[in-house]
């Protein structure tokens, strides 16, 4: 086999044209037969790129099309084919590869003391680590019983993680090989004994083009493939000399390794690369100094390279569609532009949205996870609902969804919206058939809900079994209920084989067909409803459907593999984070990186070469490349990738453009597309002459019209604080913490949106724990002590699995209901022993305040709500104020003054209206927050303030600052009245300044910008 080392970009993709027509060129007339050529390509993007232009050349050279193509393979189907010929096992798909695992991991860890006995919340992760750590061993020809004498010769042998590993990957051989299957690994390895030249003698030319990196097995099939007498093995480089000198950090070190794997030269230069191209080549990843990397930049360097960072991913991706359109419109070739990112299903979405807006003709790179479409998210919120206990949310999303059955009742969701307001209840299917029970027909007009929730229920009843059942009953039970749902005929509905949603659909039938097939074929392994809908869920995640094209015209949005090849004009590459790019992978968890070193297996230095050789052949690749990052992600600021400090050479000779906080303009005149007219026509008002425009017949001028147009109905001139004369004790607090953002939160009512996620919030989780132990002091009577801990630890457990039961089955809240079990409550049970022997309990909870008068200075009387999570008595009267905490709370200062407001506050309310209550409050003398996550390293019951007269030494994260005398300890609570009565008067007066109590708050204020205080 010969080697051709062909520069990056159009000099590197001509070359590759020329050596197709001389291929041509061997047939002086028709038939125009070259079926006996063969390219081997590693994408089917490249393979398609290869399709065109044979066609090109074809018409250019003999103006033909009557041509029979060269065959053009993706090595991975390449060498499947090759396996089928070679006999051997049959090759086990992916899903059934996991679902053996996971069963083997399963029962691996079942009743193993250092993974507990609960293999249905480690299992799921467990066994994705093990079958990603599986794979790779494999596909480095690593078999368990070399893995096995590797750990023995290391210090880790005896680690159970390290002994789950090869107990599994042994079980994993031993079953594959008794049922006659095989691993792609497995394929390979059967495919390299076996391999027969005559298998390649129908091709007269093989041609290898654009690998730069391949597994042990892989190698050692291509090995048999280059013993074909006519096989060119073409690389991509910038010359044979930047290959040759490659050092160890050099991302050309791959394709240097790779030659040497496959016993190749470097081989001649197909073509050279321009002066610029040289120059880059030596001063990225050089391995001297910058300085003398930037002193050899050529005088008359010409090309346009950039570096810019936007103030968010929008605004980046705004300004890469911007400086597209631009192009466009100068009269670049739509298809000569490539905008790439490392993450494309990340900014996928995005840049679709936004290059449609600016009417940019485009071809986003094909495959979608089918986790994402619409069709997919139906299926999961039906189980869902099933595991939630049919919650509000979740069949609001069932009602309304326009692919299940119940799309063709379009009121049935409002109606459920509003039973569930008027009734107060957040769903359940109990609660919601005793309200319909209950709902007199006059007030609630016809009854639309009954059938269809029970309809509903009844083919969700099979779901809601407690007992495993194995994978093959619970994908009949859901091909039952996909037929019941309609799915199929909604979807085909809609037509067109363009329809995003008909592809997905035909995707999600295959997956589920290939779910049954691995429960058919791994019948022992059982699993629970929860664990079942993890698999589903997993897998539809793994899963990718693609929406055929029928033209890959326009600009190209591409991933990083798929945007090999090509003569590209202008590139943009976008997404340059850290974490991304290179994207962070997961340490593993099993062994160290040296004994996989040793082992051949180098994925965390493999991902970050493969990454690096893609930045550097991008950079290479055509007369303008344009790189940015998003400074901030949601409201976190970002570090740019750790490639981009390879630019510094360039900056230091002055030969690329840098600029920072791009961001779109808000002018009429600088808009570029009609969502951009329309934010800069609101803010800009009347603008003469622009009725022209508006009345065209452009797409979108209509709209804007009419926004334009539109009077908004009369709003009440006040927000109405005047006449108020409710508050609650929150309320105050927020306003006292800052009164501006009181007025945005409380007042406009905008909070940020919050992502879209099954994962309980962290308001949830507090929820939950007060929920939690409000229910164990109802049910628990008498002192927690060493004797019956055991007893109150079951009880908070039983609690916390109803009340965390209700949530979504996922890893986080799993870990949620961990961190209480194992830490809340054995710190909340710690607290309780030390008070009973204090002689204080537990004598109120959750206990609503509703009529506490307050006095303004005018002498208005307002009212004061409160809840006060708990008061803790002794037999005299003595109260402390009790408040639950999950979070943060604020500590006790060494002035009078001090930020803790809610507490004396709730001491002095709960003092005047709890005095004819039994027990009977007579003097507040402490105030506690309990510390459950630990936050402050204290004790958990941190009596933040207390009446040292009254109390002798309490717990306390400020020993010094929380005893006070009873004179102190009574002119705080007095204090804290007078703040609640300022707080009243600054809402009733309209008064919002942003004057926040602590400054450190605007460091994570939503509000920043509106405010002002950004610029202060
Ligand atoms: S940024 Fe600061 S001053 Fe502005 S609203 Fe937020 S907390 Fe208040």
């Amino acid at each position: 086999m010969q080697t051709r080392v062909a520069p990056y970009g159009a000099a590197g993709w001509n070359e590759k044209a020329r050596i197709v027509e001389e291929l041509f060129s061997k047939k002086s007339g028709p038939p125009f037969l070259y079926n006996d050529v063969l390219f081997i390509v590693p994408s089917s993007r490249l393979r398609r790129t290869y399709g065109r232009l044979f066609l090109d050349i074809m018409e250019r050279t003999s103006r033909s099309h009557a041509l029979v193509q060269p065959e053009v393979q993706t090595l991975h189907l390449f060498l499947q084919r090759l396996s089928a010929k070679a006999g051997g096992p049959a090759l086990i798909d992916e899903n059934s590869r996991l679902v053996l695992l996971e069963g083997i991991v399963k029962s691996c860890i079942t009743g193993k003391g250092a993974f507990g006995n609960t293999p249905d919340i480690l299992a799921p992760s467990l066994s994705a680590a093990v079958a990603d750590m599986i794979e790779e061993l494999s596909a480095s020809g690593i078999s368990s019983e070399q893995l096995t004498g590797a750990a023995a010769m290391s210090e880790v042998s005896d680690k159970p993680q390290v002994k789950l590993l090869m107990e599994a990957y042994g079980a994993y051989e031993h079953i594959l090989a008794a049922r006659g299957l095989a691993d792609p690994a497995g394929m390979l390895a059967h495919l390299a004994d076996q391999f027969d030249p005559s298998w390649l003698s129908s091709y007269s030319t093989i041609i290898i083009d654009g690998l730069h990196d391949a597994s042990e097995l892989q190698v050692r099939v291509l090995r048999k493939i280059a013993g074909h007498h006519d096989c060119t093995f073409l690389v991509d480089a910038p010359s044979p000399d930047s290959i040759r000198n490659a050092g160890d950090y050099h991302p050309l070190r791959l394709v240097k390794e790779l030659l040497a794997r496959l016993g190749l030269m470097v081989g001649e230069a197909a073509a050279s690369s321009a002066t610029d191209d040289s120059y880059l080549a030596d001063a990225l990843f050089s391995a001297g100094s910058f300085d003398d990397a930037a002193k050899k930049a050529p005088s008359s360097f010409r090309k346009d390279l950039r570096l810019l960072s936007a103030i968010t991913m929008r605004e980046e991706v705004s300004f890469i569609a911007g400086e597209v359109k631009r192009s466009l419109l100068a009269g670049m070739p739509p298809d000569s532009i490539l905008v790439a990112f490392p993450s494309l299903d990340e900014y996928g979405p995005l840049a679709e949205e936004l290059f449609t807006d600016f009417g940019i003709p485009y071809n986003r790179a094909l495959g979608r996870q089918l986790s994402t479409s619409p069709v997919t998210t139906a299926v999961v919120s039906l189980l869902s609902s099933c595991r939630e206990d049919f919650s509000g949310p979740s069949l609001l999303r069932i009602f309304s969804s326009p692919f299940l059955k119940f799309g063709e009742a379009p009121s049935l969701a409002p109606a459920l919206a509003r039973l569930m307001a008027e009734r107060r209840i957040t769903g359940g299917r109990h609660k919601l058939l005793t309200a319909l029970k209950r709902s007199s027909p006059e007030a609630a007009g016809p009854d639309v809900l009954t059938e269809p929730l029970g309809d509903l229920f009844a083919a969700l009843e099979p779901f809601s079994a407690k007992d495993p059942a194995s994978l093959t009953v619970w994908m009949d039970r859901l091909s039952s209920l996909l037929s019941w749902s309609g799915l199929s005929g909604r979807v085909t509905l809609i037509k067109g084989p363009l329809n995003r949603n008909l592809q997905a659909y035909k995707k999600l039938a295959g997956t589920l067909a290939s779910l049954r097939q691995a429960g058919n074929l791994f019948p022992e392994y059982s699993y629970t409803f929860s664990e079942w809908l993890f698999l589903l869920k997993k897998t539809f995640m793994h899963a990718r459907f693609q929406v055929p094209p029928d033209d890959e015209g326009g600009v190209q949005i591409l991933g990083m593999e798929e945007s090999i090849g090509y003569a590209w004009q202008e590139i943009y590459l976008g997404g340059l984070m850290d974490g991304a790019f290179p994207r962070r992978l997961p340490q593993n968890i099993f062994l160290p990186e040296a004994t996989l070193e040793a082992l051949g297996v180098r994925t965390l230095e493999n991902a970050r070469l493969n990454a690096a050789s893609h930045f550097y052949r991008l950079l290479l690749s055509a007369p303008r490349v344009t790189l940015t990052w998003p400074e901030n992600v949601g409201d976190k600021p970002i570090v740019p990738s750790p490639f981009l400090a390879e630019l510094t050479p360039l900056r230091k000779a002055g030969v690329i453009t840098e600029a920072s906080n791009v961001q779109f303009s808000l002018k009429v005149g600088d808009s570029r597309s009609i969502p951009e007219l329309a934010k800069a026509l609101s803010l800009a008002g009347d603008i003469a002459g622009l009725e022209k425009v508006l009345d065209s017949d452009l797409e979108g001028m209509a709209g804007i019209s009419a926004g334009l147009d539109y009077k908004p109905s009369e709003t009440p001139g006040t927000l109405g604080t005047r006449e108020r004369t409710e508050f609650s004790v929150t309320e105050l607090d927020d306003y006292l913490k800052c009164p501006y953002d009181y007025y945005v939160k409380r007042l406009l009512r905008i909070s940020p949106l919050e992502e879209v996620s099954e994962d309980i919030s962290a308001l949830d989780r507090g929820s939950k724990a007060h929920a939690i132990l409000r229910r164990f002091y109802e049910e628990w009577k008498g002192p927690v002590t060493a004797g019956n801990r055991d007893k109150a630890r079951e009880l908070l457990a039983a609690f916390a699995d109803r009340e965390f039961g209700y949530e979504a089955d996922t890893f986080r809240n799993r870990r949620e209901k961990d961190l209480f079990v194992t830490v809340m409550a054995e710190r909340f049970l710690d607290a309780e022993a030390v008070l009973w022997r204090q002689g204080f309990r537990p004598a109120y909870l959750e206990k609503k305040i509703e009529s506490f008068k307050l006095a303004l200075t005018d002498g208005t009387i307002v009212e004061i709500h409160g809840k006060i999570d708990r008061i803790d008595v002794d037999d005299n009267g003595n109260f402390i104020i009790v408040d639950y905490k999950t979070g943060g709370y604020p500590l006790p200062l060494m002035t009078a003054e001090q930020e803790i407001f809610q507490l004396p506050v709730y001491a002095v309310m709960a003092l005047q209206t709890l005095t004819d209550k039994d027990p009977v409050l007579r003097r507040s003398i402490g105030l506690a927050y309990y510390d459950l996550a630990g936050k402050n390293k204290g004790p958990t019951r941190d009596v933040v303030l207390y009446n040292k007269e009254a109390l002798v030494d309490q717990p306390s994260t400020k020993p010094k600052a929380s005893p006070r005398s009873a004179a102190d300890f009574e002119a705080i609570l007095t204090m804290s009245i007078d703040s609640a009565r300022r707080a009243v008067e600054g809402i009733v007066a309209g008064d919002f300044p942003s004057t926040p109590q602590d400054e450190n708050r605007c460091r994570y204020c939503p509000n920043e910008m509106m405010c002002g205080k950004q610029d202060s």
